[in-house]
Order: C-alpha cells, then sequence, then structure tokens
C-alpha cells in the first residue's frame, strides 16, 4: 500500500502546480488570491473545502480528507502568504528547481501536502481518521499578525476541525521538534531635561551612559546564559541588540534614547517571566539615573516542544524510513515559527517538516523539484501513520 501512494506521485505535476502557484502574487496583506488558489487545488484533489473569509480578501482554507471515525485527525498546515516579490528571481522552472518568491516559504510545502492527499485517494487508502491540509493568512511580520494561524485556532477549539497534532509545512527538511521562546522588545530611556546642550547635563544624568549600562547588564545575562545547560536541540537562550538610536547632534543630549533587539528564552521560562525581567531592569536604571527608563515586548512566542517519543514524531520517523530507507534527524531551532501558537495556544503537539529551508526570504528564493516530491510521499506516509489506515 505504501509503495501504491508513493508510485502515484508525479514530480511533475508537482513542480508545474508549485510554479502555478509561486506565479499567483500573494504577498502578506494582499494574500488572497492565494487563498483562492490553494482551494482550487484542494478542491481538485477532491477534498471537502471550507474557505474561511473571516477577513475580507484574507480567506483561510481548510480542506478534509474524511477518515471513517473521529480517532486521532492530523492537519497539515501552511501559510498562503509571502513577503513582497521586491527583486526576487521572476517565477521559473529551471533545471530540477522551481524558481521565485514563495517557492520554498511555503507554496512548495503546501501543494505538496495536496499531492499527498490526492495520492492518497488514488490509491484508494481509506485513512481512519480526518486528514486536514490547512493554508493561513497573516503570517510574515511586519505586515501579518498571526490573523490566519490565530483564526485557525479559534476553529480548532471551537470544536470545527478536530485536531491531535500538527504538521507545518515549514523548515529543513528533518523533524523539527522545539524551539525557544523569542520576542522582540525595546527600552527607551528619557531625560526630563529634554533636547539641550551636553554642556548643561552632567555626563552621569546622560541617556547614552546609561543606555551603556543596560548593554554592560546584558553582556552580563549573556554569560549566564553560557554558563546554564544549552537545550540539546535548541541550544541555550541569548539576548541580541539590533538597534541603538537617539541623538540628532553631538552636543544635543541624546533623549529619548532607543534600545530594540530580541530576547529568546528556554522551556521553563514564559513571555511573563521575560517581562518581569525587563521591568526590573527599567526599575534599577530609573533608581541610579533619574532617567524614565520604559520597555515594551512585541509579540511574544512561548517555547514549544514535542517529545521524541511522540507518536506523530514516530509516524514521521516511519514514515521517513520506510520513504527512503533513511531516518530523517530531529531538530531544533532557535527560530519562531507558528509552531509555537499551535503549541501553546492550541495545546497541540506539533512538528515543523518542510522542503527545505535555504533560500526562503532572499532575492533568489527556489525550491528543489526532487526535494518537493520526497516531501509528499513523506506527508503521505505520516498521515496514514498517524491517522490509521482501514485496511
Ligand atoms: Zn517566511
Amino acid at each position: 500500500m505504501h509503495q501504491r501512494v508513493l508510485d502515484l506521485l508525479d514530480a511533475d505535476a508537482i513542480a508545474r502546480d508549485t510554479l502555478a502557484f509561486v506565479q499567483v502574487p500573494s504577498e502578506t496583506g494582499a494574500e488572497g488570491p492565494g487563498g483562492e488558489h490553494f482551494a482550487a487545488l484542494c478542491e481538485r484533489a477532491g477534498l471537502e473545502v471550507d474557505v474561511d473569509r473571516f477577513i475580507a480578501d484574507r480567506p483561510n482554507v481548510y480542506a478534509r480528507l474524511p477518515g471513517i471515525e473521529p480517532g486521532r485527525p492530523l492537519l497539515l498546515n501552511g501559510h498562503v502568504d509571502t513577503i513582497p516579490r521586491g527583486d526576487s528571481d521572476p517565477p521559473a522552472l529551471r533545471d530540477g528547481w522551481v524558481v521565485g518568491r514563495g517557492a520554498e516559504d511555503m507554496k512548495g510545502g503546501l501543494v505538496a501536502m495536496v499531492h499527498a492527499a490526492t495520492a492518497l485517494r488514488r490509491a484508494g487508502v481509506r485513512l481512519s481518521s480526518d486528514l486536514w491540509l490547512t493554508g493561513v493568512v497573516g503570517h510574515e511580520t511586519p505586515v501579518g499578525k498571526k490573523e490566519g494561524p490565530k483564526r485557525l485556532v479559534e476553529r480548532i477549539r471551537a470544536g470545527d476541525i478536530p485536531a491531535a497534532a500538527v504538521i507545518i509545512a515549514e523548515g529543513p527538511h528533518a523533524i523539527w521538534t522545539a524551539g525557544l521562546g523569542a520576542a522582540m522588545f525595546r527600552i527607551t530611556l528619557s531625560s526630563a531635561r529634554g533636547i539641550v546642550h551636553t554642556l548643561h547635563v552632567p555626563y552621569a544624568d546622560n541617556p547614552a551612559r546609561w543606555a551603556g549600562a543596560i548593554l554592560a547588564e546584558f553582556a552580563e545575562w549573556e554569560a549566564r546564559f553560557e554558563a546554564e545547560a544549552a537545550h540539546p536541540l535548541c541550544g541555550r537562550q541569548r539576548v541580541d541588540i539590533g538597534l541603538v538610536a537617539g541623538g540628532d547632534y553631538p552636543n544635543r543630549l541624546p533623549t529619548p534614547l532607543t534600545l530594540r533587539g530580541t530576547r529568546r528564552w528556554r522551556h521553563g521560562l514564559t513571555a511573563d517571566d521575560i517581562e518581569a525581567e525587563l521591568r526590573d531592569i527599567c526599575r534599577r536604571i530609573e533608581e541610579r539615573s533619574g532617567l524614565e527608563a520604559t520597555f515594551s515586548l512585541d509579540a511574544p512566542h512561548e517555547p514549544f516542544e514535542t517529545p521524541g517519543d511522540h507518536p506523530l514524531v514516530r509516524a514521521l520517523e516511519a514514515a521517513a524510513t520506510t520513504a527512503t530507507g533513511a531516518p530523517l534527524p530531529r531538530i531544533g531551532l532557535a527560530l519562531v515559527t507558528d509552531a509555537n501558537i499551535y503549541g501553546n495556544d492550541a495545546s497541540l503537539p506539533v512538528v515543523c517538516c518542510g522542503p527545505e529551508y535555504a533560500t526562503a526570504h532572499s532575492d533568489h528564493e527556489r525550491v528543489s523539484v526532487e526535494r518537493l516530491h520526497r516531501t509528499a510521499g513523506l506527508y503521505a506516509l505520516a498521515a496514514m501513520e498517524f491517522c490509521g489506515v482501514d485496511e
């Protein structure tokens, strides 16, 4: 049965469908045509399709390959929006690659999902429980506010879309089971003196001097994180600074002065702990400097982790071994994905497993047809393993 499903996967058809999907513009905020295109692909595959127009012209799509009992439904997921096309290579099919914005991130993976479901249907596989294919909007920040993933979580929690586990078609061709928590933060230091000549302000009261104190404290945090036990898959937690901004002239007081960066935190901590940490450093700086120190933590994502012995992980491992003869590695990354949302807000076991993660967001985005073909096989067999098959 497994071989019959794999034999029904057609690499050329996957390549053609991915190219056609990449040719449909679907930049975040205007991704409607991408959602409609994905819905049409699912309909062509003979699935029951629900187009959720919860925002005008930006639909989520949920397509169901019905199983024969409630059992243990599996949800495959991807986002239909892309970052702006910008100067990216124009869509093309070249030397075994589909080229263009969205090819790898993540239209190729969505097409692989559809071909997996098509192969299961054509092979006459009767899954014991439902297989859902879901395409969501609003993933790519800063335009996207995770509207689509959050809406899907609502539908899952309402029981409209029963799901026992999620596979996201994102990331390297590996079983990505864990991620750190992450959020961007901002600390702003302001002097009540306003923007005046620096001659009138002692250096000890200069916001830049206290920005230095914060950066020095971050160096201490980093030394502490370095000394902690690292997560075996995701590595250690960290604090990074990407932007220090303030001042407009060499002898004018730099107020306000802003530090912005990323905080990635380990399992066991929550965004509340990170907020408390920032509140604490701001309070101490205020006490010592007489400045006002405020902070914000933007779009926090809590850590996620699916245990290595979970049936979802086992299903993907077995599928990889059956499809290619070789197991897939289990990995963790310190990157934020929608797994952080489905894992925490919907309390579902979730794993990311994409065709590849090498060119996403670059101007030379592309995805290998051979890899898409393999990924479609992996999804089909994983669905059989996880949902069960009525022989
Ligand atoms: Zn992306």
